[in-house]
């Protein structure tokens, strides 16, 4: 069985809107999803403050919009993060969305003031039975997914599945996804610069004799020393960790959906190496691909990376990750039923 995917080429797109509508009303059906007056959670990542590539608000302004018209009661939304930064409580969060620009429609931020408010969902997956979603993206009528697609430093890129998985869990389900990733500080490579130290959310990396040293009592494995080191001193054993998180990411994914109409949108452009969590950007990846709609995340995550190789001429999240496999989150997504990575391509024009 194979899905759909839409694409509007950033090669032929005018940036004229009603193709957005046509798609959402005419292919996705999106009327046929969702009922009027239902409560709709536009799930997106607004970006940490100094990054630049997050998707712009211009296009969730226009998403609200068009639900709001359409008689739907559409909110912004996204959960706390693990790590120290401008998204790690409600407060600083909201602060952080606004300050880039979503301001237009409300913003909720689904897990509580410090990622304390979620709904804890059982069901026996292949890896976890117990999962911890952020209350107002559990409780919605239904989901939108706006997704920037870019590359990812633990998972090699990042799309839909990500969104969904990382990016609906509280706290307690983001480290329940982070918990086997260990890393540790090679003390041939560490110069001693400490700038790691500022960075660790927990305080678990320490002086040790001039050397950074991490405690791996404290860590709570959320990857970010891995890019803020400038010498590749910290590092983990990608072979095991990254595929357990991915295929743990997918079963997230799974259950942020679970008995909820959702529809997904792929923005492929601005790829960075890394996610929209750091506070700054280095040079894009790739070339701009485009915007993609499907009502499968895992078809849609399939056909933008296929598309994004395509036009690089390589793939560049392996050139810039090459220790991460990217595909085991849509083999493994696919195999728990999220989805298939067989698909249809859709050009609209
Ligand atoms: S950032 Fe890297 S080089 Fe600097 S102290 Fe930490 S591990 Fe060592
Ligand atoms: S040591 Fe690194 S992975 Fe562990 S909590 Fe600190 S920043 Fe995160």
């Amino acid at each position: 069985m194979c899905s759909k995917v839409y694409f509007l080429d950033i090669q032929t797109f005018s940036g004229n809107f009603k193709l957005f509508e046509n798609i959402l009303l005419k292919e996705i059906k999106i009327d046929e999803k969702f009922n009027k007056n239902d409560i709709i959670g536009v799930k997106i990542h607004f970006g940490e403050k100094g990054n630049r590539a997050y998707i712009k608000p211009v296009y969730a302004n226009w998403f609200c919009d068009f639900l709001k018209r359409k008689g739907y009661k559409p909110f912004l939304t996204d959960t706390n993060t693990l790590y120290k930064g401008m998204r790690s409580n409600s407060v600083d969060h909201l602060d952080n969305a606004f300050f880039n620009g979503f301001s237009y429609f409300p913003v909720i931020i689904a897990d509580g003031l410090r990622g304390e408010s979620y709904v804890k969902v059982e069901k026996e997956l292949d890896i976890l039975k117990e999962f911890y979603i952020g209350a107002d993206i559990f409780y919605s009528d239904g989901l939108l997914f706006l997704t920037h697609f870019k590359g990812h430093e633990l998972t090699g890129f990042g799309g839909s599945i990500k969104n969904m998985g990382m990016g609906c869990a509280a706290k307690r389900g983001k480290l329940v996804m982070h918990s086997n990733l260990t890393p540790s500080v090679d003390r041939d490579k560490c110069k001693g610069c400490f700038k790691c130290l500022k960075w660790c959310n927990v305080n678990s990396i320490k002086n040790v004799g001039g050397l950074a040293e991490i405690d791996k009592n404290i860590c709570v494995g959320c990857g970010l020393c891995l890019e803020i080191c400038d010498y590749k001193a910290i590092n983990i054993d990608w072979q095991i960790e990254s595929s357990i998180m991915q295929k743990k990411m997918a079963e997230y994914a799974k259950i942020s959906v679970e008995k909820k109409p959702s529809v997904f949108v792929n923005f492929v452009m601005d790829i960075s190496p890394v996610c929209d969590c750091y506070p700054y950007n280095k040079n894009p990846i790739a070339k701009d691909v485009g915007i993609l709609f499907s009502d499968d995340p895992v078809a849609l995550d399939r056909a933008s990376f296929n598309l994004v190789c395509e036009r690089t001429g390589y793939d560049p999240f392996k050139k810039t990750h090459p220790s991460v496999d990217s595909l085991i989150q849509l083999e493994h997504a696919e195999k728990i039923g999220l989805g298939t990575n067989e698909y249809e391509l859709v050009q609209i024009t």
